[in-house]
C-alpha cells in the first residue's frame, strides 16, 4: 500500500484544493523577510502594503470588478455572513431573506439562526429545486416582496456542481430594489465571471477552493452598495473589515486568481473532458448508478454519482485503500448518516442518496488517474452489493 502525501488520487477539490507551487513561492517572502504591518507608516510596512495592493488587483481582474470593490476576509463563511448581516442592518425595516434549499452550511445555518433569534422575526424563503437541482424562476419572482432585504443564492452548488442563473436572478432583484448576494465559492476559477456586466451586489469567494491557502476569503461589494462591517476595528480594508490582514495568504490568493484566469480554458476543456470520461465510465460500468444534478448546467469539474443500495461511507473506505479521495453525500460531519440536504431537496430516493459519491477534479488530475478510478469503482461496488441484504439485483 502506498502512503500519503504524494500518492493520493485527489478527486475532492470541492472540499479543498492543493496550494499551487506558484502560490507558495509568492507567499514565502511574506512569511520571512516582509513581516511588516501593512498599516504602518514606515517604508517596511509600505512594502507589505504593496503586496496587498497587487493581490487586490489580481482578484478584481478574475471576477471583473474594481480593486476598491474587493475586501479580504478570513474565509468564504465570513464573507457570506458579512453580506447577509449587512443587508439586514442597512434596511432594518425589512425582515425577509430569499435563499434556496441547497445552500452551503455557511448560508443555511446562518438563515436558521436568524429565524431562531427571538425578537427579530426574520422570515426565510427557501426556493425549491427540481430533480435536476434547478430553480423555478417563477417561484423566485413571486417570492420577492416589499419586505425582502436580501437574496442569497449560490452560483454553483458544492455537492452537485449545478449552476444557478444568478445573473438573471440578480437583475430581477435589482428591478425590485432588493440586494443580491451570491456565494460563488465553487464558481470562481471554474466558470467565467464578469461582475461589471451584472447586477450582483455581493459575491463571496474562498482561497482554499482555488489553489490558495485555507483561511483567506474575499467579499466583493459593488461600489455604492450600502454596507455595515461585520468585524469592527481598525481602518483596515477602508474601514470595511477590521483586523490585521493575513498578508501572506492574501498575496497567495492574488497569485491563485491570476493562475485561475490563465487556466480557465483548460478547466473547461481538459478537466471537463476528464470529468466526462469518469462520469460516463462509471455510469456505463456500474449497474443501477445515476448522475445527480443537471447534465449541462454544471461545473466542469464535478460529478455526483449515486450507486444504489450501497453506503457512501463504505465506498469511501474501500476507495481509501487505493488512495482515492472523494466525498460522500451523507453528512458524516454531523455524526449521523443523514443523506445530504441537497440530494433530499432534489428528491433523490433514499436508496440512492445514501450511496452518492462526489468526484471533484482539478487541473492537477490526469487521465491515468481517471482510468484507474473507472477501473476500481465497479469492483468496489460489486463487492459491497454482494454483502448487502437489500441488494435486489441488477434488473429490478
Ligand atoms: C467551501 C465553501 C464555503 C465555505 O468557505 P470557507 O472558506 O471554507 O469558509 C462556502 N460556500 C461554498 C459553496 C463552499 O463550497
Amino acid at each position: 500500500m502506498k502512503t500519503f502525501p504524494g500518492d493520493e488520487i485527489y478527486m475532492d477539490n470541492n472540499a479543498t484544493t492543493k496550494v499551487a507551487p506558484e502560490v507558495v513561492e509568492v507567499m514565502m517572502p511574506y512569511l520571512t523577510d516582509y513581516y511588516g504591518n501593512p498599516s504602518s507608516m514606515h517604508v517596511f510596512g509600505g512594502q507589505v502594503a504593496e503586496g496587498l495592493k497587487t493581490a487586490r488587483e489580481q482578484v478584481a481582474r478574475l471576477v471583473g470588478a474594481d480593486p476598491e470593490e474587493i475586501i479580504f476576509t478570513s474565509c468564504g463563511t465570513e464573507s457570506d455572513s458579512t453580506a447577509v448581516l449587512s443587508a439586514l442592518q442597512v434596511s432594518a425595516d425589512k425582515r425577509h431573506i430569499i435563499t434556496t434549499r441547497v445552500e452551503h452550511p455557511a448560508i443555511k445555518t446562518l438563515c436558521e439562526n436568524l429565524e431562531a433569534l427571538t425578537g427579530h422575526k426574520h422570515r426565510v424563503t427557501r426556493l425549491k429545486v427540481d430533480a435536476d437541482g434547478m430553480i423555478d424562476m417563477d417561484e423566485y419572482a413571486k417570492a420577492l416582496t416589499e419586505d425582502t432585504a436580501i437574496v442569497s443564492i449560490m452560483w454553483a452548488n458544492n455537492e452537485t456542481g449545478v449552476i444557478f442563473p444568478v445573473e438573471e436572478m440578480a437583475r430581477l432583484a435589482k428591478e425590485r430594489g432588493v440586494l443580491f448576494h451570491t456565494d460563488a465559492v465553487q464558481a470562481v476559477g471554474k466558470i467565467p465571471i464578469n461582475l461589471k456586466e451584472s447586477a450582483i451586489d455581493f459575491l463571496s469567494l474562498s482561497g482554499h477552493k482555488l489553489h490558495a491557502p485555507k483561511g483567506v476569503g474575499v467579499l466583493y461589494i459593488r461600489r455604492g452598495t450600502p454596507f455595515v462591517p461585520f468585524l469592527a476595528g481598525g481602518h483596515q480594508e477602508k474601514g470595511r473589515r477590521g483586523g490585521t490582514e493575513n498578508v501572506a495568504s492574501i498575496v497567495g490568493l492574488g497569485r491563485a486568481c491570476e493562475l485561475a484566469a490563465e487556466k480557465l480554458e483548460e478547466e473547461n476543456t481538459r478537466v471537463k473532458a476528464l470529468r466526462d470520461k469518469l462520469e460516463h465510465g462509471l455510469l456505463s460500468n456500474v449497474p443501477r448508478s445515476m448522475l445527480n444534478g443537471h447534465t449541462t448546467e454544471r461545473l466542469p469539474n464535478t460529478a455526483n454519482i449515486s450507486f444504489e443500495y450501497v453506503e457512501g461511507e463504505s465506498i469511501l473506505l474501500h476507495m481509501n485503500r487505493h488512495n482515492i479521495c472523494a466525498s460522500s453525500g451523507s453528512a458524516c460531519t454531523s455524526g449521523s448518516l443523514e443523506p445530504s440536504h441537497v440530494l433530499r431537496a432534489m428528491g433523490v430516493p433514499f436508496t440512492a442518496a445514501h450511496g452518492s459519491i462526489r468526484f471533484s477534479l482539478s487541473v492537477y488530475n490526469t487521465e491515468e488517474e481517471v482510468d484507474f478510478v473507472v477501473g476500481k469503482i465497479p469492483e468496489i461496488i460489486e463487492s459491497l452489493r454482494k454483502m448487502s441484504p437489500f441488494w435486489p439485483g441488477e434488473e429490478t
